[in-house]
């Protein structure tokens, strides 16, 4: 696609490519096929997008693929999509490894591990085949958008779209602008929200955005609270609950979220503020030493592994 001289607002004339439209998009790339990353590529594909989705190793996408159709089928049960539905947006998911689909991606999600150097290699990998006015959008927690896109090879083109977990159900796409995102970029990206049936809102750049700058503190301080026996895991959680009308309480949704994702969430926060409120819990940062990350591994605050398995 050609680059247009374009005014970016409060800045000098600049280069601009042009960004695809969100509402003719055909094709996206989702890498990552882990909680967000199936999630993702789900409720894309559900919207007629073609979809591929990639990982390192064929095992983590067949697992993805595996949740995306267990995932359709409680959508079809529930009445929310017919069984044709569901197979035609299953058949819109192609699972790979390696990054060849980038090449006529239109739109790109990265949903790898909350880490900022593994991050910027993929970026550099990526840089090189993505065709100019793609998107390439991170699901980061928390991590710097203006850092990440200042890395990325294209930071007019870079954006945050920070998904909820579990992405099929959850409303909110938080939307976060780098320094340097254009216009057509963050239009797109709010576009393309819409189209996946969801409600963007966006916010400024500063460590874990809003979403998370609120949630990590509350997982963090009933992660506290067990560790110092001031109530048991499912006390605290109830607590929360019928006290508060949370819907689900904060140690169970710790291990939604996964417990290596929320200590590394609550490292950004902890680094970023240089404040000792966001300290990891040791009792957090002790479970994710031992391999106990929520409910992906089986185990976390509560015990989710067959009792028969
Ligand atoms: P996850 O651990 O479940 O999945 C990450 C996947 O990325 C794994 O399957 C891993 O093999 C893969 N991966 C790692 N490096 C890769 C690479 N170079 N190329 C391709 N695949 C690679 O993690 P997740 O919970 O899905 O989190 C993904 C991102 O989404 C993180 O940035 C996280 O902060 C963010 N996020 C997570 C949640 C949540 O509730 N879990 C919510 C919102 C945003």
């Amino acid at each position: 696609m050609l680059p247009a001289f374009v005014w970016a607002a409060g800045t000098a004339w600049r280069w601009e490519w042009n960004v695809s439209d969100s509402g003719t998009l055909r094709r996206a790339l989702v890498v990552g096929a882990g909680t967000m990353g199936n999630g993702i590529a789900q409720v894309l594909a559900i919207s007629g997008i073609e979809v591929s989705l990639v990982d390192i190793r064929e095992e983590f996408t067949a697992r993805g693929m595996a949740t995306v159709q267990k995932n359709l089928g409680r959508q079809v049960r529930r009445g929310t999509l017919t069984e044709d539905e569901a197979k035609a947006a299953f058949a819109r998911i192609r699972p790979g490894t390696g990054l060849a689909p980038a090449a006529d991606a239109e739109f790109v999600i990265e949903a790898i591990l909350e880490n900022e150097a593994r991050k910027i290699e993929l970026y550099a990998a990526l840089e090189p085949l993505l065709p100019s006015g793609t998107v390439l959008a991170t699901n980061t927690s928390s991590i710097s958008i203006t850092r990440l896109g200042a890395r990325s090879g294209r930071a007019d083109r870079f954006i945050g779209m920070h998904f909820m977990n579990p992405v099929p159900v959850m409303e909110l796409v938080e939307v976060i602008r780098g320094i340097d995102t254009s216009d057509a970029t963050f239009d797109t990206t709010m576009g393309l929200s819409r189209r996946l049936g969801k409600t963007p809102c966006a916010v400024n750049d500063a460590p874990g955005f809003v979403s998370n700058r609120v949630l990590m503190p509350l997982i963090n301080e009933a992660a506290f609270a067990l560790m110092e026996g001031v109530g048991a895991a499912g006390d605290i959680d109830q607590i929360m609950r019928l006290g508060m009308r949370h819907p689900m309480g904060p140690l169970a949704l710790a291990d939604l979220i996964g417990l290596d994702v929320v200590l590394d969430i609550l490292r950004v926060l902890q680094d970023g503020f240089g404040d000792p409120r966001y300290r990891p819990c040791p009792l957090i940062v002790r479970l994710v030493d031992g391999g106990r990350l929520g409910r992906k591994s089986g185990r976390g605050f509560y015990d989710y592994r067959d009792p028969g398995g």
